[in-house]
């Protein structure tokens, strides 16, 4: 039977976290104090509690400062506007995270352009985007730039593929696909209106998934040997995780393909970490061992 190469995103978000230790033991007595990411939650979602828990504790895991702001969901945006303002000026925080969604009274967009670009960790700064954009460096949003990192630390060539991308939100599909051209891929961007997305998916040597319909891609969509990414996370009525793509129907197809869970979730924490460690970088002034 035909076995595809699994891509297993947490075997590398293990390897990553041990290679950021290390950078954070050899740079931190030179810097004179650790990476900060300051984590900011409002209210009680219980899911984002979740997300942020799993960001915290794989910071402080690394040796990050890690402070983390539990905020009621009654927050004003004056009172968000004033801590990011705090968190700008202090020299300890090289990342500012605002885990989303927030309540609908907060003006999102007011927030988001309050980070100051350089602690824009998530990469979400229209500044930020515009240098993705121009193909400038910058801090990039953390899920697309993860899959980058799955697959180069796999060995899968990007230059001259053909990648179809499924999805063109702010937080991956748009930045997936501005990567992968950057990276001199042929990109297809697809959406809800998309006639046939089928025909369009099968062009793909690296399909990415990004959705969020449970396990809508299935045979059909993929293209033999392809790369299947699948970002997607939707919650069953069982409670179990699910992504996007039929795992069980993609694996006798594709020629790599990433697990729900345990590929792309891990990669977008650990990167999360590795844009903190750039903005540390960049604010001390020191290179990477
Ligand atoms: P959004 O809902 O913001 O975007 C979904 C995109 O998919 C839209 O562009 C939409 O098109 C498109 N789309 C929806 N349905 C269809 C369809 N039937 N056919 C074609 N295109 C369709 O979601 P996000 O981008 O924020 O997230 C996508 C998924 O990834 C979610 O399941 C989310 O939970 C997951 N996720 C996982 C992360 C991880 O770390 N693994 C991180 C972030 C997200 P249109 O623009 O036309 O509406």
């Amino acid at each position: 039977a035909h076995t595809p190469m699994i891509l297993d995103g947490k075997a590398l978000a293990a390897t990553l976290h041990d290679e950021q230790a290390k950078k954070v033991q050899a740079l931190a007595p030179r810097a004179g104090r650790p990476p900060g990411l300051a984590v900011i939650l409002v209210g009680e979602d219980p899911a984002s509690r979740t997300y942020v828990a799993n960001k915290r504790n794989a910071c402080r895991k690394v040796g990050f400062h890690a402070p983390e702001y539990n905020l009621k969901d009654s927050t004003t945006t004056q009172d968000l506007l004033s801590l990011i303002d705090t968190l700008n000026a202090d020299p300890a925080i090289d990342g500012i995270l605002v885990q989303l969604p927030l309540p609908a009274h907060v003006r999102k967009e007011e927030i988001l352009l309050r980070i100051a670009p350089d602690k824009d960790v998530d990469g979400f700064h229209p500044a930020n985007l515009g240098r993705l954009v121009a193909g400038e460096p910058g801090l990039v949003a953390c899920t697309p730039r993860g899959i980058i990192t799955l697959l180069d630390r796999a060995g899968i060539p990007i230059s001259g593929k053909h990648a179809v991308v499924i999805g063109r939100s702010v937080i991956v599909g748009r930045p997936m696909s501005l990567l992968l051209l950057n990276r001199d891929a042929t990109v297809t961007i697809c959406h809800s209106k998309t006639p046939d997305l089928p025909a369009a998916a099968r062009q793909a040597d690296i399909l990415v998934a990004a959705l969020g319909r449970p396990e809508m891609i299935g045979r059909d969509y993929i293209k033999p040997g392809a790369t299947v990414i699948d970002v997607g996370i939707s919650r069953g009525a069982d409670g179990k995780l699910k992504g996007d793509v039929r795992f069980d129907e993609a694996r006798e197809v594709a020629g790599a393909i990433t697990p729900v869970p345990g590929g792309v979730g891990p990669m977008t924490i650990a990167t999360l970490l590795d844009n903190t460690l750039d903005a540390y970088l960049h604010h001390t002034g020191l290179s990477s061992p």
